[in-house]
C-alpha cells in the first residue's frame, strides 16, 4: 500500500542508489492451472525457500537497490506464508502479485497491503480463455476475484498475454476493463529458446499463440498509444509500445537488453539471474559480494547484444534505464500515479 513514508523512502532509495530497480521473484514452482504456453505445471517443484529465507532475501535486494518487486510462480498465492511475504516486501517495495483468478478471493486480508494484484486474464471469450488456461471455470473465477478485489478495496488490475489467440480482442479488451476503472497490464507471448541452464523454464512454445499478424500487432500499439493520452488505467509507457511497434514492422530493436543492471530474477530456491532464460549467476544469499564484481559486469555487457526473448517486463525494463528511466515512466504514468493515490485515500 502506497504511503507518504514510502513514497518517501522509496525516493531517497532511488537517488541514493540509481541502478537495478526491479525484481521479480518467482516465490513457487506450483501451480494449479494448466495453461497452454507456459511450462510451469508440467515441471513443477514442491522445494521452495522459507518465509525466513524469502524476507532476508528481501532485505539483500532492499540494500542493492530494488525499489519494485512483482511475485510470481506458479501461483504464489499457492505459499501458505504468502500474507506474511507480502506485508514484509509491502514496506519496502512497490508490490505486485499475480494471481490466476483462482486463489485471491480466498487471501483477501493477505492482499491487503499490497501495491497491486493482477490477475491474468487473456479475453472476453469465456470457452476460449478457458480453453486458453486449460481449466473450466477459469474465466468465471478471474471476473469474480476483479469485483471481488475491488469491492475490497484492493488495487487489482487484469493482465492478458498477447498473443495471436486473442490480438483482434485486445483492444476491445481494454476498453472493457478501463471504462470500469480497471488497470490494464501487459505480457507479450514469447516461449524459451532451448537451454540446459536457465534458470527457469515458463514460456511453452505453442504455434497457436505465435504472433504472425505483426501488422496487427503494430496497429495495437498505436491505438494504445493514441488511447493512453485520454486513459490513465493503461499500465504501459509510450516508449515501451513504440520499441514492440518497430520490433514488430522491422525486427530490429530500440533498446538493448538490461538484464542484471536494471533488473534481475529470483527463482523459487533463491537462485539468482539476469532473466530466467539465461543460468543463475548466484545465490541471493551471495549476491551482494558479487553483484559489483567485474564478471558481473562482463555479463552486463553480454546480455546487452541478446536478443533472445521478447518477454515485455524485460523489454520494459530495459527501455527504461536508471534515474531518468524511472522518471520517464513517472511522467508517461503520471495521470496513473495520481489516479492510483487518489484510490488509495478513498474510505
Ligand atoms: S501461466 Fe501462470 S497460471 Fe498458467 S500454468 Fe503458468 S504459472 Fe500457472
Ligand atoms: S534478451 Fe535479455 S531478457 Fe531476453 S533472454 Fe536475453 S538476456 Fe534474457
Amino acid at each position: 500500500m502506497m504511503t507518504a513514508s514510502k513514497i518517501l523512502s522509496l525516493a531517497k532509495r532511488a537517488l541514493k542508489s540509481p541502478g537495478t530497480y526491479h525484481a521479480q521473484w518467482f516465490l513457487t514452482r506450483k501451480c494449479n492451472y494448466r495453461c497452454r504456453g507456459c511450462n510451469v505445471w508440467m515441471d513443477q517443484d514442491s522445494d521452495e525457500l522459507s518465509t525466513e529465507d524469502v524476507k532476508r532475501g528481501l532485505d539483500i535486494l532492499c540494500d542493492i537497490g530494488v525499489l519494485e518487486i512483482v511475485f510470481s510462480g506458479g501461483n504464489p498465492l499457492l505459499r501458505d506464508d504468502i500474507g506474511e511475504i507480502l506485508d514484509y516486501a509491502s514496506k519496502y517495495f512497490i508490490t505486485t502479485v499475480y494471481d490466476n483468478g483462482s486463489i485471491a478471493v480466498n487471501k483477501l486480508n493477505e492482499l491487503r497491503k499490497v501495491d497491486f494484484v493482477a490477475i491474468s486474464l487473456d479475453t472476453l471469450d469465456e470457452k476460449k480463455n478457458d480453453y486458453l488456461k486449460g481449466v473450466n471455470g477459469a474465466w468465471r473465477k478471474a471476473m469474480e476475484a476483479i469485483d471481488v478485489l475491488r469491492s475490497e478495496g484492493i488495487h487489482v488490475g487484469v493482465s492478458p498475454t498477447i498473443s495471436q489467440m486473442n490480438l483482434y480482442e485486445i483492444i476491445d479488451f481494454t476498453k472493457y476493463f478501463t471504462e470500469r476503472r480497471i488497470p490494464v497490464w501487459y505480457c507479450l507471448y514469447t516461449y524459451d529458446y532451448p537451454s540446459e541452464n536457465r534458470t527457469f523454464s515458463i514460456g511453452q512454445r505453442n504455434d497457436e499463440y505465435e504472433i504472425t499478424d505483426l501488422k496487427a500487432l503494430a496497429e495495437v500499439c498505436d491505438t494504445l498509444i493514441r488511447m493512453k493520452k485520454e486513459n490513465k488505467y493503461i499500465y504501459i509507457t509510450k516508449k515501451t509500445l513504440e520499441a514492440v511497434k518497430h520490433l514488430a514492422l522491422t525486427g530490429k530493436r530500440l533498446w538493448k537488453c538490461k538484464a542484471l543492471k536494471n533488473f534481475l530474477v529470483v527463482d523459487h530456491l533463491g537462485r539468482v539471474s539476469g532473466c530466467h532464460v539465461r543460468e543463475p549467476v548466484s545465490s541471493i544469499f551471495d549476491l551482494p559480494k558479487i553483484w559489483r564484481s567485474p564478471p558481473m559486469n562482463e555479463l552486463r555487457r553480454n546480455y546487452e547484444q541478446c536478443t533472445r526473448c521478447i518477454y515485455l517486463c524485460y523489454i520494459f525494463y530495459s527501455v527504461h534505464t536508471g534515474l531518468p528511466g524511472a522518471f520517464n515512466i513517472l511522467l508517461d504514468q503520471w495521470k496513473s500515479v495520481k489516479a492510483y493515490l487518489k484510490a488509495s485515500e478513498a474510505p
